[in-house]
């Protein structure tokens, strides 16, 4: 008998069938007693091209059915040491995005006071403001590795202080960010300025370009970022648009000459050791996603965020 909730397996149930919850973990009606959750957003009303990030989470909720339990390139075993289940989605105002900004943040709040780590499942990238306003009320201002093709840190979108392009800028007037350890990965494409992305080095982010990845491996640059991160909490946002879209068609801003799927597990995997204290998977739209793989992707890289979490056991 295992003490901790394990996925349900392919040989107990056929993987097309059963609850769709992620990775088939049990569900739970909320973060009592668990080290880890899995948590949808489904929100959309905050993008600003093609939308439909709305039905993001039920797809990779759907698309992580082919996931199994023991991570075989790290031998990460995280269903041996930490309590994880799926706690449903945040019940937005799908009509309202001030409002549904202060319910996420307050179900964020909920779920950390229960020493719960959050992994959640977009919906697009307005939902990073809000979950990092709880998490720094928790955790304090925190390192950030925030992989994308565009910065999000503009000042307004039409006139809105919040929407998907502006959640780092806020984050960071905020305070919500530990100064010197932000680290951007994937920008790419074109800008309205050409120094759009100079605004994220004046506050002294690190900005490492879509360019300054290709034909590279990810590994040695993970290196330095754990080092820049020392002990300080880190929260992950993992842009899905941040990859190339031969590998994530199923988003709304597409840039080409973005990472590969391996560049985006080295990412994520290089972030063993750290001390990770949530992540968020966002912008995968289905209904640009017919083949599924962006959401499996997604579902993929938020099974290596939960590979990573501190507590997570590995096998020999
Ligand atoms: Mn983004
Ligand atoms: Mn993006």
């Amino acid at each position: 008998m295992h003490h901790y909730n394990q996925p349900l397996g392919g040989n107990e149930m056929p993987r097309f069938g059963g609850p769709a919850t992620m990775m088939r973990l049990p569900a739970r009606p909320s973060a009592e007693g668990l080290d880890a959750a899995f948590i949808g957003v489904p929100l959309d009303i905050g993008t600003s091209n093609r939308p439909g990030t709305r039905l993001g989470p039920r797809q990779i909720r759907d698309e992580s059915r082919m996931l199994r339990p023991y991570n075989m390139a790290t031998r990460a075993a995280p269903f041996d040491s930490l309590q994880v289940a799926d706690i449903g989605d945040v019940p937005i105002n799908t009509f309202h995005l001030p409002k549904s900004i202060d319910i996420i943040t307050a179900f964020y709040a909920e779920v950390l006071g229960h020493g719960c780590t959050p992994l959640t499942l977009g919906g697009e990238h307005t939902i990073t403001l809000p979950i990092l306003r709880a998490i720094a009320a928790t955790h304090g201002p925190v390192g950030l590795i925030h992989i994308d093709a565009h910065a999000d840190v503009n000042d307004q979108m039409f006139g809105e202080p919040i929407a998907h392009g502006t959640p780092f800028r806020r984050a960071q007037e905020e305070g919500l960010l530990a100064g010197n350890k932000v680290v951007q990965i994937g920008l790419r494409g074109t800008g309205y300025s050409a120094e759009d992305f100079d605004w994220c080095r004046q506050q002294g982010f690190r900005v490492v370009t879509a360019e300054q990845c290709w034909y590279t491996s990810l590994a040695p640059l993970m290196a330095e970022v754990r080092e820049q991160m020392g002990d300080t909490p880190v929260y992950i946002s993992f842009d899905i648009d941040g990859l190339d879209p031969s590998v994530a068609p199923g988003t709304g801003t597409v840039e080409m000459g973005g990472l590969t799927s391996a560049q985006g597990l080295e990412i994520v995997r290089g972030a063993t050791g750290l001390n990770i204290v949530g992540g968020d998977l966002v912008e995968v739209s289905p209904p640009y996603d017919p083949s599924g793989n962006t959401a499996l992707m997604g579902a993929t890289l938020l099974y290596e965020m939960l590979c990573v979490l501190p507590g997570v056991q590995h096998r020999d």
